[in-house]
């Protein structure tokens, strides 16, 4: 059972700033402090929620957090069954909340949430917002690729909609536990699959419709579907993208390994593409438009277990060979809700955007059913975000009076480099609450996303999660307590971070190592799809006792979490262990650096010396002053064993589909091991490699 082992050291330094009275002291009242670059002290840094924002937010307080955190870490069992009662189940679950073993040296791992409880997510969605009046009120407004192209949803359109093809798979045979392949692109139709999946009880795996015919092909061949669903093309940007081709080519692919899918359902996406010019085959293609509007509007829900799965999902393979990430039902469904509800102090009247696809975790749990299961009105969005210039993001804001804007650091520092132009002609006054998820986001990044888009006036939720998670496990609560550019500040309720040394000993207070966690939370992933084996050997065997997360965190003296990078990426330059995320802070805090990825080399004294890739911002040339000026921002900042020994121009760099940088390539072209530069199927833009390459000697 689930039980609490120590109480977690963060506890102690936020009951100390709890009982700060407010404005007390040398800590500032924020809202009207000044976040600019000269920032005298740690304390300064501290950035408060405004009173009028504090006054509120769902969790005005520290002490209020703290009350709530205790309690979901001695008692997780009543306070997680507190939260699910609010959820309809069919019966509830047995008298045991949560069952786990999360030491492998007791045997096998294996994490159960609310087990023996009926329930169904998709009704949770749905159904029960229809049912308690919300049924007019917009569920998804969708707004296309090009300026003027949009759409909506209400709740109970959306339910109809989900219902014809939840009765669609049903016909053609799909049953409870089945798997079908989703390859689609933002387009309403994504999230409406994914719900009608779950309403009969069988298992999407959305694949970005972004990933190659391999990629696609393994992943089909990995859980067999019935069905595929996808459409003809997409238009991203000013490129036509033909998804249906790349469909063909990864069904032929896996029928010659002998798995073939009994139907490809293909949706008609008449912005892009027509159907007189898409390729077909007779019998196994069916166009979404021929048949699912003549299904009935009502399909009977499938009731699941709690711990039936609900979905699998490949993580980004930033780092390697993807893995396929089981979620079940109940315990997500009752993580997500929470986790979204509190992260973005969501109210009723909110109207939130978070820019992720539903090709990865951050699209299913907070695109799809955290919000919804919250009855919120989301918005998606289609297109680049920078298209067709970069002040796309907040033409929609306006447009549709965006409260909660929720996104990835790549994005902001790209948009930090176009400039403030683009960002200060729309009015943005919406806006009360961001939100940052995918790298540690540079505190200078943090900064001009707070200043600039926010106007100095909406917290940052910056969520520290994975799609093994997932939902948030470590994040500010906006208006609870003040937060630190950079720093995803404390974990969210039953969550219990600790840091372990090489040893896998536990460290207490100020120090930094290893992330890992102990015991579960609700949204645990349950096994990595049909192979529990490197479940255990990935996430439960390097550190015994704990699940461990691959990446590394320092714990600063007020509590605060900082995550540093991935471990595998952490660098020893003469017995100093340094993090990736400080030193590419540190570049990118000078104002002529855009976007800056470090690797460690092979160094003949140090043991490694540190190579930088710098992109700069647009106009700004190359020097050799510039390069002496980068190096000196770092020695200043975090000392001189910290300082570049190279710094490599670089007009872009290489980056996964969801926009995170992939240091493996890096280290391979700094230690020029063109020949083993490995997968290159998951990056966004191979060609950004032959760039890096031809600039290695400049
Ligand atoms: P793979 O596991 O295949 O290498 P991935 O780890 O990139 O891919 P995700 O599950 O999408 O796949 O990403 C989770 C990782 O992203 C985290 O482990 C962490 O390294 C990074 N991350 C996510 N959010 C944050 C954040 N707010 N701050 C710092 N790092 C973050
Ligand atoms: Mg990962």
């Amino acid at each position: 059972n689930c039980s609490l082992k120590t109480t977690t050291n963060h506890l102690r330094h936020v009951e100390s700033m709890a009982v700060l009275p407010s404005g007390a002291g040398k800590i500032p009242r924020l809202n009207a402090v000044i976040l600019g670059e000269a920032l005298a002290s740690e304390e300064d840094d501290l950035v408060f929620p405004s009173d009028d924002f504090a006054r509120q937010a769902l969790l005005p307080s520290a002490q209020k957090y703290l009350e709530m955190y205790k309690r979901s870490v001695e008692d997780p069992a009543g306070f997680w069954s507190d939260i699910a009662s609010q959820f309809l189940w069919k019966s509830k679950w047995g008298d045991t909340v949560c069952s786990e073993n999360f030491d492998i040296r007791n045997g096998n791992v294996y994490v159960q949430w609310f087990k023996g409880g009926i329930t169904n997510i998709c009704y949770n969605c749905l159904d029960r917002n229809v049912d308690s009046g919300n049924g007019d009120k917009i569920a998804f407004h969708w707004e296309g690729n090009e300026r003027g192209f949009h759409d909506s949803l209400t709740y109970t359109q959306l339910l109809s909609q989900v219902c014809q093809v939840a009765n669609y798979l049903r016909d053609i045979g799909v049953k409870k536990g089945d798997a079908v392949v989703i390859y689609l692109p933002m387009l309403m139709e994504l999230p409406i699959a994914m719900l009608a999946c779950a309403r009969i009880g069988a298992v999407h795996s959305v694949v970005f419709a972004g990933f190659s015919a391999d990629s696609l092909a393994q992943r089909i061949m990995d859980c067999k579907p019935k069905v595929v669903l996808t459409c003809n093309a997409v238009k991203r940007g000013s490129k036509v993208i033909h998804l249906k081709d790349i469909v063909d080519a990864a069904l032929s692919e896996s029928a010659k390994n002998g798995i073939s899918v009994d139907a490809c359902l293909t949706y008609e996406n008449r912005s892009a593409m027509m159907r007189e010019t898409t390729k077909w085959q007779d019998g196994r293609d069916i166009w979404w438009q021929d048949v699912v509007p003549t299904y009935s509007t009502i399909c009977e829900v499938e009731w699941v277990d709690a711990e039936d799965p609900l979905f699998l999902l490949y993580t980004s393979g930033s780092t390697g060979k993807p893995k396929g990430v089981l979620h079940t039902t109940g315990g997500y469904m009752v993580y997500t809700a929470t986790t979204f509800k509190y992260a973005f102090d969501y109210k009723p009247s909110d109207i939130y955007w978070c820019t992720a696809d539903c090709g990865w975790i951050t699209g299913h749990s907070y695109v799809t059913y955290g919000p919804l299961l919250n009855g919120a009105t989301v918005v998606i969005y289609e297109g680049a975000p920078n298209y067709p210039d970069p002040g796309r993001c907040w033409d929609i804001v306006d447009k549709f009076k965006v409260t909660i804007f929720y996104t990835a650091p790549t994005l902001v520092r790209s948009l930090m480099r176009d400039g403030d132009a683009y960002v200060t002609r729309y009015s943005r006054k919406s806006l009360r609450v961001l939100g940052s998820v995918g790298e540690p986001i540079n505190p200078s990044a943090w900064r001009w996303f707070f200043n600039v888009v926010g106007d100095s006036r909406c917290p940052i939720s910056d969520t520290w999660w994975q799609t093994e998670t997932g939902g948030f496990m470590i994040a500010p609560l906006p208006g609870a307590w003040p937060q630190k550019p950079g720093s995803a500040t404390f974990p969210f309720f039953g969550v219990q971070p600790v840091i372990v040394d090489e040893k896998g000993v536990e460290i207490e207070g100020e120090c930094s190592g290893y992330l890992c966690v102990k015991s579960s939370w609700p949204g645990t992933f349950r096994t990595l799809y049909g192979d529990h084996e490197r479940y255990e050997t990935t996430y439960f065997k390097p550190f015994p006792g704990y699940y461990f997360s691959g990446d590394g965190c320092s714990r600063d003296k007020d509590g605060y979490y900082w995550l540093t990078g991935r471990v595998d990426d952490v660098i020893n330059v003469s017995g100093h262990r340094i993090g990736t995320a400080e030193v590419e802070s540190a570049l990118v805090s000078h104002p002529q650096c855009a976007e800056a990825a470090v690797v460690g080399v092979e160094h003949e004294v140090k043991g490694q010396g540190i190579y930088a890739f710098v992109t700069l911002v647009d106009g700004i040339p190359y020097s050799e002053e510039l390069r002496r000026n980068l190096i000196t921002t770092v020695r200043n900042q975090i000392g001189p064993f910290a300082a570049p020994d190279r710094i490599h121009w670089a007009p872009g760099l290489p980056k996964t589909r969801s926009g995170k940088i992939m240091r493996r390539i890096l280290r391979k072209i700094a230690s020029r091991q063109l020949d083993e530069l490995g997968d290159t199927s998951t990056l966004a833009d191979p060609g950004v490699v032959d760039q890096l390459i031809a600039l290695a000697d400049c």
